[in-house]
């Protein structure tokens, strides 16, 4: 979930001290997602590379561990947090054990956000590793695909060290970071995160 209280108070951001912000490399147009592309398109987080309030930091765990392009993965048995709790692993689709190397990308991720002193990260949502809302439980490609509430790897990484992480999809959070880095931007109250729309309510059963 996301904590737009403390979105509310981000402090407002200059061209000369811009908002320190981290995004999963693949937001950004990277060409670092498991097959080799981006990803696909997100304009909600595009926007944000548009300005010169902010300073984007750019990063992709499972690149920076497995290469890319690469297998796809999920976590099996767990959330994020329970791989780093060692109650959950990360396997390949193959069957591989990737569990070590995406816990030792998260702590790569940890360790930019702390030296760059990250005010907020902007992740893709559904990834084993920078989900934040909404990942898969077990294979994606399996007949019984899947979702679960819960964080991937390195946002759970992130969260435990009180980094506040929103996702591409949050778009009611987003509309307050726009306001933040552009004074000019007039927050469109009607949008929602992705916890608030119907499919998430639908699916896990929240209202
Ligand atoms: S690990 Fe994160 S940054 Fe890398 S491709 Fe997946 S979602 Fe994007």
């Amino acid at each position: 979930m996301t904590d737009r209280d403390y979105l509310k108070k981000l402090r407002i951001p200059t061209k000369d001290n811009p908002l320190r912000l981290l995004m999963s490399a693949c937001l950004s147009g990277i060409t670092c997602g498991w097959d080799g592309t981006a990803n696909g398109e997100y304009p909600t987080a595009l926007k944000i590379l548009k300005y010169d309030t902010v300073r984007v930091v750019k990063f992709c765990p499972e690149e920076f561990s497995f290469g890319s392009p690469r297998e796809m993965c999920d976590i099996h048995g767990g959330t994020g947090f329970d791989v780093l709790d060692g109650k959950a692993k990360l396997l390949t689709e193959s069957g591989q054990d990737w569990t070590e190397g995406i816990i030792k990308a998260s702590e790569k991720m940890l360790d930019i956000a702390k030296q760059e002193k990250i005010e907020i990260a902007v992740l893709m949502d559904i990834s084993a590793a920078c989900g934040s809302q909404v990942i898969y439980d077990g294979n994606r490609f399996s007949d019984n695909k899947t979702y679960q509430i819960g964080a991937g790897v390195a946002a759970a990484q992130l969260i435990r060290n009180g980094f506040k992480v929103i996702s591409q999809r949050d778009y009611a959070s987003l509309e307050i970071l726009y306001s933040k880095i552009d004074t000019r931007h007039q927050i469109d109250t009607t949008k929602l995160d992705h916890h608030e729309i119907e499919w998430y309510k639908e699916y896990f059963k929240t209202t």
